[in-house]
């Protein structure tokens, strides 16, 4: 049987199961394909550097070598067959548009590319690729705001709306969420709460929230940046 056939069956079997293919393996598609394997989704990895096959091997549940810039290749490896591939070479732009075009050629039903700069982004758009992102340009955005603001965790969920993690403020503590009046005051919903050591709850309007107790607010960026402040 040759190598390719019998990468060929085992990718069948994984790409039926809930299943990535993951295409280029540097630090964003590895931390992503094994991030993957570890919230219990099975993973097709595929870069073109053996060395980083071999490391990965045993990591993922199948990983090959391979130029993803070939319809042969892509083919071999039934590629077609994933619902979900992430095409995750990023500087060799070249390589990242081919093979993202050959996935819509092949029909895949979700394709997610990463794209270094807007130029690659648009391209990749302009193919019909699912989802393009921008991990670098997301993390640096990110970070610009946990520098600035005394949130311990944010997150935009899109442009001008974010979810921040945060203390809970010393006035609204030891009364319920009703009375501390958040929503009509500060414009913003707290929509969990951690007691110290305890798990994540939902908050209701009768919850009290208790000294040291962390809480995710949710709300349009700027009203919970500036709730994120109140100590
Ligand atoms: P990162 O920042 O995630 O480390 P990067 O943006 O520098 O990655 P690249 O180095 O271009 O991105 O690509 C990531 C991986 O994609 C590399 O390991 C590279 O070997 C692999 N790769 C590039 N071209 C191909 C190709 N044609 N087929 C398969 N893998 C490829």
């Amino acid at each position: 049987m040759s190598r390719f056939l019998s990468f060929r069956q085992d990718a069948r079997r994984i790409a039926e199961a809930d299943s990535v293919a993951v295409i280029g393996l540097g630090r964003f598609g590895t931390s992503l394909a094994l991030e993957l394997m570890a919230s219990g989704t099975e993973v097709l990895g595929i870069d073109a550097d053996e060395d980083l096959v071999q490391s990965l091997n045993g990591q993922l549940t199948q990983v090959v070598r391979a130029d993803s810039t070939r319809i042969d290749v892509l083919e071999q490896l039934a590629i077609g067959e994933f619902d979900r591939v992430v095409v995750a070479i990023g500087s060799d732009i070249t390589a990242s548009i081919l093979t993202a075009s050959l996935l819509l050629t092949m029909r895949v039903p979700v394709i997610w590319a990463k794209a270094v700069d807007e130029r690659h982004g648009a391209v990749l758009e302009q193919l019909g690729v699912h989802r393009v992102i921008y991990p670098e340009k997301d993390m640096g955005r990110r970070v610009a705001h946990l520098v600035r603001g005394a949130a311990a965790d944010y997150l935009e969920i899109d442009r001008g709306y974010a979810v921040v993690k945060t203390v809970a403020p010393a006035h609204l503590q030891g009364i319920t969420l009703t009375d501390g009046a958040v929503r009509s005051t500060y414009g913003v919903t707290i929509a969990a709460y951690r007691a110290m050591n305890g798990d994540w709850r939902n908050a209701e309007a009768t919850t009290v929230l208790g000294d040291g107790d962390v809480i995710l607010v949710v709300g349009p960026t700027r009203e919970v940046e500036k709730f994120a402040q109140l100590r």
